[in-house]
């Protein structure tokens, strides 16, 4: 039977995953679930071609295991593009100043650099990508934008990463002050995984 494999560790990704796919009917399991652990070194230039990078060399590792018939890899990378700031993090949101550093640390770096920047250049987007690789090895990819302000401060609890500075004028508030749920309805994640769960049915059906 054919099942997902999402090349992730991270346990809060995999839950929002099956949320979405839950009206697939296939299996979804993480690497590690599937037995796999792996170091991939994400070399791209862009959110898409990690996605691909990380997807293909998962495919590999289970083509050497003669598990490829029967798998689905999935990959991600997202990350914050700040406007005034040509884009970055982007690619390099995880490693902005250094994986290790907490993220209120780059947070606040980046309301520095912005300190006198006016509200209507202040423009940033979460963006992700994810891409697929179907047995046989057809590559497919989707994109999920969710566009924003960064704020003027650090505000809110909820979420991870840039949260706390990415304000949602629609909403008032910012993506660490929404709930879970909230913010996975709307989330670059989401939209993304939405458009893949389409490829998906008409690959599946
Ligand atoms: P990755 O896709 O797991 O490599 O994540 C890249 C980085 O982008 C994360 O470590 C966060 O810094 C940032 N990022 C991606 N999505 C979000 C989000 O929804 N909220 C806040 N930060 C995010």
């Amino acid at each position: 039977m054919l099942q997902i494999i999402f090349a992730t560790g991270n346990q809060g990704k995999m839950r929002e995953i099956r949320a979405i796919l839950k009206d697939v009917e296939i299996s979804i399991l993480s690497m590690k679930e599937a037995g796999l652990d792996l170091e991939i070194e994400e070399d791209g230039a862009t959110f898409e071609e990690n996605a691909i990078i990380k997807a293909r060399a998962v495919a590999k590792a289970l083509a050497e295991q003669g598990k490829e018939q029967e798998c689905v890899v999935m990959a991600d990378d997202s990350g914050l593009e700040i406007d005034c700031l040509n884009g970055e993090p982007g690619i390099y949101s995880a490693r902005y100043l250094g994986e290790e550093t907490p993220f209120e640390v780059k947070s606040r770096d980046f309301l520095r650099r912005m300190e006198n920047v006016p509200e209507q250049k202040r423009g940033a987007r979460f963006v992700c990508a994810i891409a697929a690789v179907f047995p046989g090895g057809e590559t497919v990819t989707a994109n999920g934008v969710v566009e924003g302000r960064i704020g003027y401060e650090l505000r809110g609890d909820n979420g991870f990463g840039y949260d706390p500075i990415f304000y949602l004028p629609e909403y008032g508030c910012t993506a660490a002050e929404l709930s879970d749920e909230e913010k996975n309805r709307i989330s670059h994640r989401s939209r993304a995984l939405g458009l893949m769960k389409e490829e998906l049915k008409k690959r599946i059906s």
